[in-house]
C-alpha cells in the first residue's frame, strides 16, 4: 500500500488517474494488497489516516468539481467487504510486526510489540467518489467498527470519519443510515458546504441537485446529529476557457457562505467544527489554484463575524480550522461561542 497525501480536493484520495503523482511516497514495510484500504498522510486529521475508497474500480460522484483531483477512469475490481476485511487484518498484521518489515528504528516504535507508525487516528470514508453513492457503505462502516473492536491496539482509538459532499443527506434512507451509524459507532461526518449561493455552488462543484436543498437536507440532518463544515475555496479560472486569468471568490460570495453557516446555527443545527481550506496541489481541471493563507484566514474570519453579528448567542461551528497549501494555518481570534 502506499501512503497518499489525503484530503487535497475536499478529502479524497488525492490520486491522480493515468498520470504519476509526485507526492506520492511508499512506506517501509508496503503491504501491496489493492486500492481499497490506503495509508494517508492527512493535513487535516494530522497524521496517519486509513483511507477507504469504495469506488476502487472508478470514479463516481454526484458532483464535478471544478478542483477534483479524481480523474474518471478504469480502476481495479470492483470494491468488496471480503476484499476490505482482508486489507483490515493485513494493515492489523503489518502494524504488529507480524509480517516481514524493516526493523523500527526508534525506541518508540518498539512499544508494546507494535510499530507505531502504523497506527491510524481515523478511518476515512472518502476515496474515488462520493461515499453515500455506495451501497457497500453501511456494511463497510460496520466492518470498521468490527475491527477496532477486534483489534484494539491498532485499531481502538481510531475514529471513523466519512467526508461527503452532503447529496447523501437528500435520501432518507441514506440520512437513517448515517444517524444510526454516528449514534452506534461515533461516525464523524465531514460534510461540504462550498457556497452561498446557487451561482457559486455551479462553478465550484458544477453539478448535483439544486442548491437550496441540500441546505435544507443539511440543516434537517444537522439538528439531529452533528456535523463537522468543510468549505473549499480557490481561485477559479475566468468564465471562458480562453480566459488564463484566475479570480478569488468575489467578496458576495464570501459574505453568502458566512450567512449560511450562522443561518444552520440560528436553524438548531449541530456544528462540530468549520474547516476552512484550500487545494494543496494542482487539480487536473487546471481551472483553480489555491488561495493564499492570509485569504483563507479573512474567510475564515468572516464566518466568525457573521455568528457574532446574531442578536441571539447561539453557538456556532467549533473549532474552527483553516489549511492553506502547506497544512494548517494559526487562526488567532477564534469564536467566542
Ligand atoms: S465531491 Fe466528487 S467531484 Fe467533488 S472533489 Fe469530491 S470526489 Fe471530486
Amino acid at each position: 500500500m502506499d501512503i497518499r497525501r489525503a484530503d487535497e480536493g475536499e478529502g479524497r484520495a488525492g490520486r491522480r488517474r493515468g498520470s504519476a503523482d509526485p507526492e506520492t511516497h511508499w512506506a517501509p514495510g508496503q503491504i501491496r494488497s489493492g486500492d481499497i484500504l490506503y495509508p494517508a498522510m492527512s493535513r487535516r486529521t494530522g497524521g496517519l489516516s486509513l483511507g477507504i475508497n469504495l469506488f476502487p474500480e472508478g470514479k463516481l460522484c454526484s458532483f464535478d468539481c471544478a478542483y477534483c483531483e479524481v480523474l474518471p477512469g478504469k480502476g481495479g475490481p470492483a470494491f468488496s467487504l471480503s476484499a476490505l476485511e482482508k486489507d483490515l487484518a493485513a494493515w492489523k498484521a503489518l502494524a504488529s510486526k507480524e509480517v516481514d518489515g524493516p526493523t523500527p528504528s526508534t525506541t518508540k516504535d518498539q512499544v508494546a510489540g507494535l510499530d507505531l507508525s502504523k497506527i491510524p487516528l481515523d478511518f476515512a470514508f472518502a476515496g474515488d467518489g462520493e461515499p453515500t453513492l455506495s451501497s457497500s457503505l453501511f456494511p463497510a462502516i460496520d466492518a470498521v467498527a468490527a475491527a477496532r473492536l477486534k483489534w484494539p491496539t491498532v485499531f481502538g482509538a481510531a475514529k471513523i470519519i466519512l467526508i461527503t459532499n452532503s447529496t447523501g443527506f437528500l435520501d432518507a434512507r441514506i440520512a437513517a443510515g448515517l444517524h444510526d451509524a454516528v449514534r452506534l459507532h461515533g461516525l464523524e461526518i465531514w460534510a461540504k458546504l462550498d457556497a452561498g449561493t446557487e451561482s457559486w455552488y455551479r462553478k465550484m462543484d458544477r453539478r448535483g441537485p439544486d442548491f437550496e436543498s441540500i441546505v435544507a437536507s443539511l440543516l434537517a440532518f444537522s439538528r439531529r446529529s452533528p456535523l463537522v463544515i468543510q468549505s473549499m475555496f480557490c481561485k477559479l479560472r475566468g468564465e471562458s476557457m480562453a480566459d488564463q486569468e484566475m479570480i478569488d471568490p468575489p467578496e458576495e460570495e464570501i459574505e453568502a457562505w458566512a450567512l449560511r453557516l450562522a443561518d444552520l446555527a440560528r436553524g438548531g443545527a449541530r456544528l462540530a467544527g468549520l474547516q476552512v481550506y484550500t487545494q494543496s496541489r494542482h487539480s487536473p481541471h487546471r481551472l483553480t489554484a489555491a488561495l493564499d493563507d492570509a485569504g483563507l484566514i479573512a474567510i475564515a474570519r468572516r464566518a466568525v463575524d457573521a455568528m457574532d453579528r446574531m442578536k441571539a448567542k447561539i453557538p456556532g461551528p467549533k473549532p474552527i480550522r483553516v489549511f492553506g497549501r502547506e497544512g494548517e494555518l494559526e487562526f488567532p481570534g477564534g469564536p467566542s461561542w
